[in-house]
């Protein structure tokens, strides 16, 4: 008699990605393992391959007492910091990355590690709730990856810095850490409120050597929203260059310079999204591509809603809230699956290579984004100050540019062009043009 157990091996596990494919929660699967043995064997590494939690399901997954059985098959490690849940019951946040920290080394077969936070550090910070981790959680984390790691996204806001100038600060430098896993990454990704020269070289007697990392495909480095700040201002090398972006951005052209094997079709962004000017409610989205020397410079602006515009280089308007348009800007090098799995995209396109295949259960998640006809239709009663003021001037007033060669480092913001016939009004409306009779 046929039964459902005499599937060839191949047909059961296809079976078990298209479980897990279809439904990303786990209770599909769940009932894969009680099927029957050998169900259960080709269940489980599916199940824990690309593990993804959010505050509370973190705490309930570090304390389930089948943990080590299950270290073996997690391939990634996604770990989503969601301000807006209810804390953990009976552990801070801290504490419970610092679990994580202890369970990392176990994991013995693990390829990509996430860990991103979603809080804004313009809310206020008085709540347990909202405070930044501390960078020692940061280094004990990163220092924990297992050597198979190859993969890192470190997308946080560390509470403490390094200050060797006043003496002030911590011993915890996350740059330090993140130095010495990158000489065997492959893709790396950070987002750091403080960051500096020491991500990517060491600084002795007064110069600065880059270190190698030759496997690299991807790397993207953004400061953090607009007020980002060097940890280390004192370094001799860098301490000319006034923004954390000049230093972060010259110290990645000496790291690519420096790679003896080159570089080869790796793809290595620095992004930033910064105001443009007080008067001006246009921000400037920019994606430097060190390898090309080239700068991608996109305007955003507020629809007056929690959503950005961002107006691309062919001039269609995209809308979406900033997470997605960082994601944007960045080049989709990491990308959301459903599920929860924070994944370089590089993996989730070769995921039926050997190499990739535990990424082969992961399917990407469209990023939230609407076209400007579509998001109007959706709210009427919302708009942009470009929009209206092209409207009442019939002609475009924002570009997207790109700058190229000698200066591409430094960028100058985009501003809404006046045109003649016109005058802008005094402070908030500014934004607003007004015929100039
Ligand atoms: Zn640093």
């Amino acid at each position: 008699m046929v039964t459902i157990d005499s599937l060839p091996n191949e047909i059961l596990v296809q079976v078990v990605l298209e479980v897990r494919r279809g439904n990303p929660s786990d209770t599909d699967l769940l009932h894969c393992l009680l099927v029957s043995r050998r169900w259960h064997g080709a269940t489980v590494p599916v199940l824990y391959g690309n593990i993804a939690f959010k505050n509370l399901d973190l705490n309930r997954f570090l304390q389930r007492p089948s943990l080590p059985n299950c270290a073996d098959y997690v391939r990634s490690f996604t770990i989503r910091v969601r301000r807006s849940e209810t804390p953990m019951p009976g552990a801070t946040l801290e504490q419970m990355l610092d679990m994580a920290s202890i369970l990392l080394p176990a994991l013995k077969n693990l390829k990509s590690f996430s860990l991103t936070d979603d809080m804004q550090l313009d809310t206020n910070l008085h709540t347990d709730n909202s405070r930044p981790v501390s960078s020692h959680v940061v280094v004990a984390l990163v220092n924990a990856l297992p050597s198979s790691c190859q993969s890192m996204e470190l997308d946080v806001v560390p509470r403490d810095r390094r200050n060797s100038h006043t003496g002030w600060g911590t011993t915890h430098h996350v740059c330090d850490s993140v130095r010495r896993v990158l000489r065997r990454m492959r893709d790396v990704r950070i987002r750091l409120w403080w960051m500096c020269p020491a991500l990517f070289g060491t600084t002795r007697g007064g110069a600065y050597t880059p270190i190698s990392a030759p496997h690299l495909k991807t790397l993207v480095v953004s400061p953090h929203g607009f007020r980002a700040l060097l940890c280390d201002s004192q370094d001799p090398q860098f301490m000319n260059l006034r923004s954390t972006w000049a230093s972060i951005t010259s110290a990645l052209e000496r790291f690519v310079e420096a790679q003896s094997q080159g570089l080869g079709d790796a793809k290595i962004h620095a992004v930033k999204i910064q105001k443009s000017s007080i008067n001006s409610v246009c921000k400037t989205g920019v994606r430097t591509d060190i390898l090309a020397r080239k700068s991608f410079l996109y305007p955003l602006q507020s629809t007056k809603q929690d959503h950005f515009m961002i107006r691309q280089h062919d001039e269609r308007d995209l809308v979406s809230a900033i997470p997605s348009i960082q994601t944007m800007l960045e080049g989709n090098l990491w990308v959301n699956t459903v599920g929860g799995a924070r994944l370089p995209a590089r993996v989730l396109k070769a995921s039926t290579k050997a190499e990739f295949e535990f990424a082969i259960s992961c399917v990407p998640q469209a990023p939230e984004m609407y076209t400007a006809d579509e998001w109007r239709t959706q709210n009427p009663e919302h708009s942009t100050w470009v929009w209206e003021n092209e409207a009442a001037t019939g002609l475009k007033l924002l570009s997207g540019k790109v700058v190229e060669g000698e200066g591409y480092l430094n960028v100058e913001p985009i501003l809404e062009s006046t045109p003649r016939g016109w005058k802008r009004g005094r402070h908030y409306y500014a934004s607003r043009l007004e015929r100039d009779d």
